[in-house]
């Protein structure tokens, strides 16, 4: 009993000195004088076999693992929509301020490798990697090697906070002093690369940190993002000391042109500034899309940039006719990666930058695109001005030029089919799983194989000669065909490839409960949709008028394709067609919309004359005005939640 007091006592202490040193960067006792109580620890840990669940003695990291385990988020961590140029910005304010009078927040975009720590009862359980935003890998045994975080807090519900790992630039210059056989190459991998470790004494070595900015997951409410980062200070995790709180617009671009320019005197890497609203109900009306809080934005400065050569230009044809003017150049390091190709994204672009063949040029890779020609430095002798194309390169057609881009006018074109087929056969489309586009070109030049609904003929013998197909693919290939045939409506309208139906506007077309019924959509009631605009409705419009694409659906349907909605009957909106406007308080508006679907009604975006309720929250705005114009019965939040009770 008396030892495991000492052994209160010396956790009490060394985690306070630690906290000092690591969190506040402020350390008040020498490294002697730590090590000497927690090596008196680790002896009293030895001797009673109790180790408390905030020892520092835990931080050690434990044993390398063979893989990591994957795990399921409690709330989905979300990636931030980009903003790299004013108008953007403005476009965000414009967005944000339809739903109420926000306060933003302004805070710096590190860059490094996003991890979410899970504390259950006050106690520290688990780390993660954000992965795909819904699961990560668990990479408990890795971050427990890095002290800017409290292994226990005052806080005793569920909680799920966010942070960023980065390795500080001069930790990583004094290591790769230190390490001339494993020179890290820059800041981002050098972190993710700790973290995403196997082994924790790996992580240990690079000494990585972690700054928290975001608390994804709380069980009992929502905070604001003051309250937030107040809440991670108070419980001793590490946060970075600059955070802006603006009212104007003006306010928030000075703590961006702040942030640029202190940017490059700080000792972490970082590549933009992040942009909330501050207030949780506000954020619970903007809601998500389908990949970003609408709510949030990350301002991203100028990318990594290098110079190259253009060694030839040439030409890509997409599923929609546009031809892509790519680059090959030589080889050149951006950011940790070897860049060989870069985009010229158009034919106007390419002549507006005035890239020729063998001019030198400036290359920029900003994450997760395609790295970009910014445009030519300088024209060597010999370089060679790219020619227009007259003719598809891929067929042979006539080009059109439209604004900016040259389209290839052969709908028949080979490259064109074959990437529409890749569309349509893709993850978030038909989802005919291993039809890729290697294979589908060969079904193209081989086989025939034209439109989607060739895909439903196939048999084992159009398989058969093909090489590489054995007995089990062609199998597992038909299956997936077979599969695709049940296919939510939302999906099956994405799939499609309708220009300007990305998944977002599919699903709003997928509210409307059938291909028909989006097919009778007049323009007018199109544009009324949240996320169709003007020329996309006319392209929809266009698309379910034209008599080969009528008849081409009618081909799938006989084929068995079957897109379903997901509605059940009997519920208490069973057969409801919902909007929600405004903020509720009891939950957010994506809770709300699945418990309206659970209960069989289908939730809308925008008013029309198909929707059979509004549920108006505080500050519902512009579509509780309509629903009334409308007719459409009108519920507030009480109402509501009775309904949801089953009253
Ligand atoms: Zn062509």
């Amino acid at each position: 009993m008396e030892e495991n007091k000492r052994q209160r006592e010396l956790c009490d202490i060394l985690n306070q000195w630690a906290y000092e040193y690591y969190v506040l960067d402020a350390p008040t006792v020498s490294d002697r004088e730590y090590d000497r109580l927690y090596d008196e620890l680790k002896e009293l840990e030895r001797e009673t076999g109790v180790v408390f669940a905030d020892s520092p003695t835990r931080r050690v990291g434990g044993e390398p693992v063979k893989a990591f385990a994957r795990h399921t988020h409690i709330a989905r961590l979300y990636s931030l929509d980009k903003a790299v140029s004013d108008d953007e910005l403005d476009a965000f304010f414009a967005r944000v301020e339809k739903a109420g009078d926000p306060t933003y927040t302004v805070e710096y975009k590190f860059d490094g490798l996003t991890v979410c720590l899970t504390y259950e009862n006050g106690v520290f359980v688990r780390a993660t990697t954000r992965g795909n935003g819904v699961e990560g890998e668990d990479v408990t045994a890795q971050v427990l090697a890095v002290p800017s975080f409290p292994l226990k807090i005052s806080y005793r519900g569920t909680l799920e906070v966010r942070g960023e790992a980065v390795i500080r630039l001069s930790v990583l210059r004094r290591y790769n002093e230190a390490h001339p056989g494993d020179q890290l190459k820059n800041a981002r991998n050098a972190a993710a690369g700790a973290i995403r470790n196997l082994d924790p004494a790996v992580t240990r070595t690079r000494s990585p940190e972690i700054y928290f900015y975001d608390v994804n997951y709380m069980s009992d409410g929502e905070l604001s993002q003051t309250e937030a980062m107040e809440f991670l200070r108070r419980e001793g995790f590490k946060t970075y000391p600059y955070f802006k709180i603006c009212k104007t617009h003006e306010e928030v671009r000075a703590a961006i042109d702040e942030i640029e320019i202190e940017r490059r005197n700080i000792d972490v890497l970082t590549d933009g500034a992040v942009v909330k609203t501050d207030e949780s109900g506000l954020r619970a009306a903007l809601g998500y899309t389908d990949k970003f809080p609408r709510w949030a934005i990350a301002y991203k400065f100028e990318a990594e940039e290098a110079e190259s050569v253009v060694k030839r230009v040439f030409w890509q044809v997409g599923r929609t006719g546009k031809l892509t003017p790519l680059a090959e150049i030589e080889p050149v390091d951006l950011g940790g990666a070897t860049v060989r190709r870069a985009t010229l994204n158009n034919y106007g672009d390419l002549t507006r930058k005035d890239v020729k063949v063998h001019s030198h040029v400036l290359v920029r890779r900003s994450n997760e695109v395609i790295p970009e020609i910014l445009g030519a430095i300088g024209h060597v002798e010999g370089s060679v001005p790219v020619q227009k194309p007259v003719l598809c390169p891929a067929c042979g057609s006539a080009v059109a030029e439209v604004g900016a881009n040259l389209f290839c006018t052969n709908p028949d074109c080979p490259p064109r089919v074959v990437q529409k087929l890749t569309h349509f056969c893709s993850k978030n489309a038909a989802d005919v799983e291993g039809m890729s586009e290697a294979t589908l070109t060969l079904l193209y030049e081989k086989r025939g194989v034209r439109r989607f609904s060739d895909l439903y003929a196939l048999t084992v013998s159009d398989f058969e000669g093909l090489e590489g197909f054995k007995e089990k693919k062609i199998a597992n290939l038909l299956s997936a065909v077979e599969n695709s045939k049940r296919v939510p409506l939302d999906r099956f309208l994405y799939a499609l490839g309708i220009d300007g139906i990305g998944r977002v506007a599919a699903r709003d077309l997928a509210a409307f409960g059938s291909v028909e019924a989006v097919a009778a959509l007049t323009v007018e009631e199109l544009v009324g949709i949240d996320d169709v605009g003007e020329v996309t409705a006319r392209s929809v419009a266009a698309y379910f008028a034209d008599p080969e694409n009528k008849e081409e659906l009618r081909r799938l349907y006989d084929a068995g394709v079957t897109p379903f909605v997901k509605a059940q009957t009997g519920g208490a909106f069973a057969g409801e067609s919902v909007v929600l406007t405004g903020s509720l308080t009891a939950m957010s508006r994506p809770e709300a919309q699945k418990e309206i679907e659970a209960r069989g009604g289908v939730c809308q975006s925008a008013v029309s004359n198909k929707t059979t309720l509004v549920i108006a929250g505080e500050k519902a705005g512009s579509k509780l005005d309509k629903a009334k114009k409308l007719g459409i019965p009108v519920i507030g939040e009480e109402e509501f939640l009775k309904r949801l009770a089953g009253e």
